[in-house]
């Protein structure tokens, strides 16, 4: 099954089985609930659509555990492939607003910083094979483990 994202990506998200051997009828919440497990569990889609894509839901919905971006919401975040920005935390993003703007070199929040190519899951996960998280920005094996990209500068 095929998503696509800002019409430049398309993203592959694993097929949905989980349906079929259950024999249950999913309603609509549901479905979009399976359909975003399947797509958290995508690497690209995470450091380049998570919070990045705008949302193309247009019914009521969960905005904090929806995997697109809302306007005005914190963890928005710019696209790393749009943006010339670092996975490095921006000092003056910190203690509020940083002047930049979306024009800043430093990540903005937890969320570009983590979620950065530079950054996502190039340290393991505290919690391993028994991680809970929905979107995790760790590693759990030695196959997810990334290379971290480091600034001589910094
Ligand atoms: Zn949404
Ligand atoms: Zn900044
Ligand atoms: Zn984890």
């Amino acid at each position: 099954m095929l998503l696509q994202m800002n019409g430049n990506k398309e993203f592959d998200v694993p097929s949905l089985t989980l349906k079929e051997s259950s024999g249950l009828e999913l309603t609509h919440d549901d479905f979009h609930d399976l359909l975003d497990e399947a797509l958290y569990e995508s690497d690209d889609f995470r450091m380049y659509g998570y919070k990045v894509t705008r949302c193309p839901r247009r019914y009521r919905h969960n905005w904090m555990s929806c995997p697109f971006m809302h306007f005005g919401e914190k963890a928005r975040r710019r696209d790393p492939r749009l943006y010339n920005y670092v996975g490095i935390l921006c000092p003056d993003h910190k203690d509020g607003m940083c002047l930049r703007g979306d024009s800043c070199v430093f990540a903005h929040g937890a969320f570009e910083h983590w979620l950065h190519p530079d950054k996502y899951r190039t340290r393991m996960c505290n919690a391993r094979a028994f991680c809970s998280r929905r979107v995790c920005f760790f590693a759990h094996s030695v196959q997810e483990l990334r290379q971290e990209t480091c600034y001589p500068w910094y």
